[in-house]
């Protein structure tokens, strides 16, 4: 099932994907969610980022040949970090790449979606604690990042987590392709097979750290060929079996001057 959030007009609600159809969503999206009456038509309505979370954990260095492009070494835990929810965008939105960097990165990688609340868990366990996929692209101000100390500012600008299409609850994410394109580009072809750490084990390390909420994401670390964005051209994050995320990327407005 393809689950989206989508806005109507001034109506925002969760809704079903069934070919080009928007179908009412019956029960919650996260306990009993089932597709309803046909409602519209796709293209009437503007998909959203198709979750809320209380948080996004996301997941540094889970690519080998990722980790060594930047000169790193491939953990012996995984690294995690947060991303604020306020960083969220839908598909279609434009990432502003902020006047304090001079490079912002893309990094596509598979989003899971929890759907269960989830704490201290075991593998098997956490995968079923698992909603669905998304796409996802984890934007980074490398140069901010590479100053050293956390990364929240690097990684934690408003508009700097695209996510989208939709949420695909039927998809084993072991070994899915996984391409990023800027201006129709390929910057990154890989697959989910390469990961370092399992998405049942990253969510399982995570859940003993912090309880992972419904709605919450796991971005599940980025493969190799990272690379700057381009002001005024698109950026795509295509999965097998998720479909396609795409957002412009525009400058950010200069300052007024002060008075
Ligand atoms: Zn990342």
């Amino acid at each position: 099932m393809r689950i989206i959030r989508y806005r109507y007009h001034d109506h925002v609600d969760w809704g079903v994907l069934m070919g080009d159809v928007v179908h009412a969503l019956g029960g919650s999206p996260y306990e009993d969610a089932a597709p309803g009456p046909p409602l519209y038509p796709l293209d009437s309505v503007a998909l959203l980022a198709p979750c809320q979370p209380t948080k996004i954990v996301a997941v540094g260095r889970n690519y080998a040949a990722h980790a060594a492009e930047l000169g790193n070494v491939v953990p012996e835990e995984p690294i995690i970090f947060l991303k604020p929810p306020s960083a969220i965008i839908g598909p279609e939105q434009a990432i502003v790449w902020p006047a304090a960097s001079a490079r912002v990165d893309y990094e596509g990688e598979l989003a899971a979606v929890i759907g269960r609340r989830c704490h201290a868990s075991a593998p098997p366990e956490a995968m079923h604690a698992i909603l669905g996929y998304t796409c996802g692209n984890d934007v980074t101000a490398r140069d901010l990042q590479q100053r050293g100390g956390p990364w929240s500012r690097a990684k934690g600008y408003d508009t700097f987590c695209p996510l989208g299409p939709w949420i695909e609850t039927d998809l084993d994410p072991a070994d899915l392709r996984i391409v990023t394109r800027v201006a129709g580009q390929v910057r990154q072809d890989a697959r989910t097979s390469l990961m370092v750490y399992s998405v049942g084990e990253l969510i399982s390390f995570i859940s003993h750290i912090m309880t992972l909420e419904p709605g919450d994401v796991v971005l599940t670390g980025t493969p190799a060929g990272v690379g700057p964005l381009v002001v005024d051209a698109t950026v795509e994050i295509e999965i097998e079996g998720l479909g396609l995320l795409r957002n412009p990327v525009v400058r950010a407005a200069a300052r007024p001057p002060a008075s």
